[in-house]
């Protein structure tokens, strides 16, 4: 038999242990976050100068939010708590409109990430058995590398071919008899179409498991990637702000995620008037790091919306659970596993001389895959006659958005007045995906 906990002291601990500690833990972790400018300044207005100020675990709504804008501005090390020799890694977001933000992680840090994911995966049933093929993408996207290490650490043989690549990936899987996937389900969904295409049967794999995260996706996409693989899908949920995947993870019950509350805070909170919500009761999910020493962060804004989970869990663990993420409070849209903000496409478009004034943004599902289409219009002496010309700036346009944002968009030329125009608010995304 696997072994069913990977740290089954932590995992179990009872929750006046687990206050206790993370008590001792927020007082340092305030510590180490004013070594930073930013929370130097930004404490010091809260009236706090030290961990000793925050006195219960109650005090922690003393601390002000912090927000990605306030990443943002903080980049490239307003926020970091430790010397620049300390740190072994760092992790970007894409950035393209000149404002990315920056974690940094001390060696501590990325042991503790690796702590947090070799948990997840024993608390799925897996082993050092199984044969893990990671097609998350590797780099500054941190899906790759966090579940990477996690998986090593449990022994796990481990293929580190990223994403992409789809008869490569089925062959790989045949070949050394994958048993755990890990993967977005957008893409889960791609490769099953593949998989008659290329002549595979599910008995040509071995296949045992999926983690599935790195975008929303509802019960019934779980349940369906279940009966057509005929495996048991796991919900996996990060973000590069608190490390990566390895934050909240579902255990063999499938029924909400453990949040590995030794490492960080978790609250949920009404996002209009900040009011602290119980269990079953959806919003915000807010949290603090606990373990961090290169880039503490306090009371973080996620913009994703959940709720807790009143309860205890059969498997045994008491960190509490999250429910399946709904939704995400900004306008951020997922398209194949890939994150994209509006304005990082407004920002590419606008730096083309050829572009005008109006934009919009059409995503689609076409069979498992998003379709992104970028409809723009440009400047009506370009209409002239010439498409060889006009063929050249779609082209460019096409190039640009790769390149900066590494998505293929489709793109749309139009005349000027060819698209809708917003005298109030715009509303430049139309997301055809929701309407279904
Ligand atoms: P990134 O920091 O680029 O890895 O993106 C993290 C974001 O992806 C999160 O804040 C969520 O909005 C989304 N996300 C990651 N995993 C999940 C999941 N399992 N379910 C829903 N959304 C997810
Ligand atoms: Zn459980």
């Amino acid at each position: 038999m696997a072994p069913k906990y990977w740290n089954e002291e932590c995992e179990r601990i009872s929750r006046t242990d687990l206050e206790q500690l993370q008590l001792k833990r927020l007082r340092k972790t305030v510590d180490r976050a004013l070594q930073t400018p930013f929370y130097k300044r930004r404490l010091a207005k809260a009236g706090i100068r030290s961990g000793n100020d925050i006195r219960n675990l109650g005090d922690c709504e003393k601390i002000p939010y912090t927000t990605k804008d306030d990443l943002r501005q903080a980049y490239p090390d307003g926020l970091l708590a430790v010397d620049r020799d300390e740190v072994v890694r760092l992790h970007t977001s894409s950035g393209t409109t000149g404002t990315p933000t920056v974690i940094y992680h001390t060696g501590n840090d990325l042991e503790n990430w690796t702590e947090l994911l070799a948990r997840c995966i024993l608390a799925t049933g897996a082993s050092h058995k199984d044969v893990f093929q990671n097609m998350m993408t590797y780099g500054m996207f941190t899906g790759g590398l966090g579940l990477h290490y996690g998986a090593e650490k449990v022994g796990m043989m481990t293929i580190p071919i990223g994403g992409g690549n789809t008869v490569r990936q089925l062959n790989l899987m045949r070949d050394f008899q994958s048993t755990v996937l890990h993967i977005t389900p957008s893409y889960m969904l791609h490769i099953h179409s593949a998989m008659e295409a290329e002549g595979y049967s599910l008995e040509d794999l071995n296949l045992k498991k999926a983690y599935m995260g790195g975008e929303p996706y509802s019960e019934s996409t779980r349940r369906k990637i279940e009966e057509i693989y005929n495996i048991d899908a796991y919900n996996s949920y990060g973000l590069s702000e608190m490390n990566g995947p390895g934050i909240a993870f579902e255990c063999e019950e499938k029924n909400g995620m453990h949040i590995w509350e030794d490492s960080f805070i978790v609250e949920l909170r009404d996002p209009s008037t900040g009011e602290e919500l119980g269990p079953g009761e959806k919003g915000e999910l807010v949290m603090t790091t606990l373990c961090r020493e290169a880039t503490p962060i306090l009371r973080y804004r996620t913009g994703d919306i959940t709720s807790l989970m009143g309860g205890e869990c059969p498997c045994g663990r008491t960190h509490r659970r999250i429910e399946r993420i709904t939704g995400r409070l900004d306008d951020m849209l997922i398209v194949n596993g890939v994150n994209i903000y509006p304005s990082q496409i407004e920002a590419v478009l606008m730096k083309i001389p050829e572009v005008g004034t109006n934009y919009q943004i059409v995503v689609e599902n076409k069979g498992a895959i998003d379709k992104l289409t970028v409809k723009s219009e440009i400047y009506a002496k370009l209409f002239s006659g010439d498409t060889r010309q006009l063929e050249s700036i779609r082209e460019s346009i096409k190039d640009r958005l790769k390149s900066s944002i590494i998505i293929n968009a489709a793109v749309e030329l139009h005349e000027p007045g060819g698209l809708p125009v917003f005298e109030g608010k715009a509303k430049r995304v139309i997301d055809k995906r929701s309407e279904g």
